[in-house]
């Protein structure tokens, strides 16, 4: 259960996913998008809608004005005709006429599209008894125009073209004259008349109220539509602000920052998406990692792999260090006879006692002491801040060290050190330098009978010559 939940931890990285985080912006902006084309071809729809009724208004309030006029202009017409028989009189009702019929033609397409809306109905009833007066009209006037000396041919078509009943053909001029204006007083022709003055009324009742409601109908859509695509708008520019704020911070930031930690070898902060952090995370790791590895490499290149203590290029480096240094002392330590000891014990135990050797030595020594094993059984120990009046205190050391070699273990038998000794400024200019003079003390020692430790003189220098 506890290492589930650890391997759960490990797997989660926090942070907001830009990959997901990019698809819900995309289709977040492409919903809105489609929203707002949505809306823009409503509002198109409802201003077309506007724009249409007004325009049915428009053309009924010019119709039904001109079926009120025409109707009273071409009665007069009529009259006229019947009264001075100017054929004139014909070919100006044939003028106003036509006046109608082509704004009919011209408003057909919008009295079509609009033919469901009452008011237009009531219109369409106006002009049936228009016509209905108007062929009247027409026969009453062909009637007239058969009594007249004029030949029908200079007449307009419309009025060639009308059948004249039989009944009526045997009719004297007068009494075709009498029918004539029978026709257009007949009580027929007034209801006709009243009929279509009645329509037009209730037309221009109508018109106004369904255009009106019509109107504010589509205004409101209008409205609620626009006021929808302000906050679509709103939002739009929200989502693209939030994109930058979110591309900034969970982006572009880090990999700045990133950029800039990198060249420092420092490790990068945890922080923005989660692609990031998992990338830092594993760069962080990597740096640990790295550095761990480093630090053994250091360490395996500047240290004894059997005892642990400094090595000879680690001591070259420190020597040279100290070459400067007028109050620096060295020791050189060898074990005595170690070749008949390995010899004796075998090789293993000879690798025990260099191990033991070199912890002793650390034990007796200060910490600041420096201690290298510069091979085989010898090794050297480097002194700061010290002159030849501590020398019997270094020569004590060894001989305690002596003392405990010489007691020996369960597993090793007791052994002894020989060790020379020298410093800074005991070295002359011509003379030797302070490793070879604490040499010559080594070898000094191991002549006259090891286990001790020998400082080193001058008189040494002229024996060993
Ligand atoms: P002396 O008292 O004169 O120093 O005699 P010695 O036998 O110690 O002579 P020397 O110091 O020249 O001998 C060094 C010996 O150390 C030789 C070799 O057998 C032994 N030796 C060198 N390196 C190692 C090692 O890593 N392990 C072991 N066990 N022995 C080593
Ligand atoms: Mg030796």
């Amino acid at each position: 259960m506890s290492s589930n939940k650890k391997d759960s931890h490990r797997f989660f990285h926090g942070g907001i996913r830009m990959n997901l985080f990019n698809v819900l912006l995309i289709t977040i902006g492409m919903i809105l998008g489609a929203e707002l084309i949505y809306s823009t071809y409503q509002t198109q729809n409802a201003f077309g809608s506007v724009f249409s009724i007004t325009d049915n208004y428009l053309a009924s309030q010019q119709t039904t004005g001109m079926l009120d006029s025409l109707s009273a202009g071409m009665l007069k017409e009529v009259r006229g005709f019947m009264e001075d028989g100017d054929p004139g009189h014909v070919f100006a009702y044939e003028g106003q006429r036509g006046a109608l019929n082509a704004q009919l033609a011209a408003t057909q397409e919008l009295r079509t599209r609009n033919q469901k809306i009452e008011a237009n109905q009531h219109l369409e009833n106006a002009l049936t008894s228009f016509w209905e007066m108007d062929q009247a009209e027409i026969y009453a006037m062909r009637l007239v125009a058969d009594t007249l000396r004029v030949p029908l041919t200079a007449y307009p078509d419309f009025l060639q073209t009308v059948i004249v009943a039989e009944e009526d053909q045997s009719l004297s001029a007068e009494a075709k004259k009498e029918k004539a204006l029978s026709m257009i007083s007949s009580e027929k022709f007034q209801e006709a008349k009243a009929h279509m003055d009645s329509e037009i009324d209730i037309n221009h009742r109508l018109i106004s109220e369904e255009s009106k409601s019509e109107a504010d109908h589509h205004q409101k859509i209008v409205q609620e539509v626009v006021t929808r695509q302000k906050i679509l708008i709103f939002l739009v520019i929200l989502i693209a602000f939030l994109a930058l704020i979110a591309n900034r911070v969970l982006m572009i930031h880090p990999i700045q920052q990133a950029i800039h930690i990198l060249d420092t070898k420092e490790k990068l902060p945890v922080q923005g998406s989660y692609e990031f952090r998992r990338l830092a995370k594993a760069y962080n790791m990597l740096l640990v990692d790295n550095e761990k590895k480093q630090r053994a490499l250091s360490f395996t290149a500047s240290h004894d792999a059997l005892t642990g203590v400094l090595n000879r290029s680690a001591f070259e480096a420190a020597y040279q260090d100290c070459k400067n240094d007028a109050n620096s002392g060295l020791m050189i330590v060898d074990i005595d006879h170690f070749k008949t000891f390995n010899d004796q014990y075998g090789h293993d135990l000879g690798d025990k006692v260099l191990i033991r050797v070199a912890q002793t030595i650390q034990k007796h020594f200060r910490e600041d002491d420096v201690l290298c094993r510069i091979g085989g059984d010898e090794f050297v120990i480097l002194f700061s801040n010290t002159d030849r009046s501590q020398a019997d205190f270094f020569t004590e050391k060894i001989d305690n060290i002596n003392k405990e070699l010489s007691r020996g273990t369960e597993d090793i038998p007791p052994i002894s050190l020989s060790a020379g000794l020298a410093f800074r400024h005991q070295i002359t200019a011509n003379g030797p330098d302070l490793f070879k003079c604490a040499d010559i003390a080594l070898l000094n020692i191991k002549e006259h009978g090891r286990a001790a430790c020998a400082v080193y003189q001058d008189q040494m220098k002229g024996e060993k010559g």
